[in-house]
């Protein structure tokens, strides 16, 4: 491990005496009033009054007609996934997940909860490169999908970071394929795209309620749909599939998957701090680009032309000339410093070692080992044919890779004190010493 507290460049840098964070929990109050209100009436399970707010006030918020509050976000992909299948599918022969033997077009540099369920459901995840102006799902990868796999009838995409996805485009080829879209939209709760409400702008929609979003209720999710036999499929799935009938009647496969009501009640009171966590975010992303202008690097996207993101996640990208030469293998790094440069690990490793928390760009899914056997698509068409792969300047193949080697995530904590911020902005000047 290289040691950043005796190298010259970070004299006199003193650490952090309380750890910086990526993104915590932020409680206001109300959260601890619901909570008991669980207890002193003893709604200590999975119904009570703070399930059925939340779920109107979370409906209320993304501008969806239904709101099934879930255990965790990646449940609600789950149930979303299952449903599209069966919707787009039919019912599945015995044994098999409703995607069993279907091909499914997925985001590919984002967190492993948005792919997973595909596979949950017997489907195959085809891997699709990001674009440079909102790090989503890049359209042009999609259409050279769909012309390699024209049978292909789902796309489940994640808005990265806090900002939305290109979704006019993304829409017009879904449309145009006839594909359904889920739409995880776990990092950008309250940011819009084009005046619609993330959540809203796929056929299904899934929050994520977990520690280290901008609101949080210690965990959870919800499923968004505007479909009533949708919400109301999703919540028997939820509750292990019971019928109405007077015992425990079973018709179909179900899942443990019911938000507690104690939990709903965390959720439940952070709701209305939403907008003020939204805005102390902005400020941190805009103070980063402010203090951070003097150097080779660029911030991560923020499309305000076309969406008002949620700012979840300020993030660096170290133009190419500037990264200093740094190798990457499954689960460890090796750089050399050279003046004038960086790279991800070296920034990663100054700020841990003074205390801050930063992290890597989220690894994406083809890279990893995993779901090396599955398809990953490329402006250029086939990105595993491609000998250039393993070059990642910009403009080439394989957008997804080189966002991961050039950036990284800030420590974005809606808490962090203006000083805090300045002292890191700092350290970050001194890597490039
Ligand atoms: C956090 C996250 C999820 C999963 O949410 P959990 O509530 O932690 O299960 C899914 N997708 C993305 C992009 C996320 O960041």
């Amino acid at each position: 491990m290289y040691n950043f507290n005796s190298d010259p460049r970070f004299k006199n840098v003193q650490p952090f005496e309380k750890r910086v964070w990526l993104s915590s929990p932020t409680m206001h109050g109300e959260e601890l009033e619901y909570m008991k209100d669980a207890y002193e009436t003893n709604w200590m399970s999975t119904v009570g009054t703070n399930i059925e707010e939340l779920e109107r006030l979370i409906a209320e918020k993304a501008g969806v007609k239904h709101a099934v509050a879930l255990s965790s976000g990646t449940a609600a992909l789950h149930l979303a996934v299952k449903l599209a299948g069966e919707r787009l599918y039919g019912m599945p022969k015995a044994g098999n997940g409703t995607l069993a033997g279907h091909k499914v077009f997925c985001s590919d540099m984002t967190f492993s909860a948005t792919v997973n369920p595909v596979a949950y459901e017997g489907g195959e995840a085809v891997f699709i490169d990001t674009e440079y102006d909102a790090w989503g799902m890049d359209p042009i990868a999609l259409e050279k999908a769909f012309q390699l796999y024209p049978d292909v009838k789902l796309v489940v995409l994640a808005h990265l970071y806090g900002t939305p996805a290109k979704m006019d485009e993304i829409r017009n080829i879904c449309d145009k394929h006839g594909a359904f879209i889920v739409e995880d939209a776990a990092e950008s709760l309250g940011a819009e795209y084009k005046g619609v409400k993330a959540g809203k702008l796929g056929d299904y929609g899934i929050v994520s309620f977990n520690g280290n979003k901008i609101i949080t209720g210690s965990s959870g999710g919800a499923f968004l749909t505007d479909s009533r036999a949708d919400a109301d499929k999703a919540r028997k799935w939820s509750t292990q599939s019971r019928e109405a009938a007077p015992w425990y009647q079973h018709e179909e496969l179900g899942y443990n998957y019911r938000m507690s009501n104690v939990i709903a009640g965390v959720a439940r009171g952070q709701m209305k701090y939403l907008e003020t966590h939204i805005r102390q975010k902005r400020a941190v992303y805009e103070r980063y680009k402010e203090g951070l202008c003097d150097l080779p690097v660029s911030m991560n996207p923020m499309d305000l032309q076309n969406s008002a993101p949620n700012f979840w996640m300020s993030c660096l990208l170290i133009d190419a000339e500037a990264m200093c030469e740094s190798v990457r293998s499954e689960r460890n790094y090796l750089f050399a410093h050279r003046f004038g440069k960086s790279c991800p690990d070296e920034i990663l490793g100054a700020l841990d070692s003074f205390n801050a928390e930063g992290r890597p760009i989220w690894k994406p899914m083809h890279l990893q080992s995993m779901y090396r056997s599955h398809a990953f698509v490329t402006a250029d068409g086939d990105g595993r044919g491609n000998s250039n792969t393993c070059i990642h300047a910009q403009g080439h193949a394989d957008h997804g890779a080189d966002i991961f080697n050039r950036g990284l995530c800030l420590p974005s904590d809606n808490k962090m004190t203006c000083e805090e911020q300045e002292r890191i902005i700092d350290i970050i000047h001194r890597c490039f010493e």
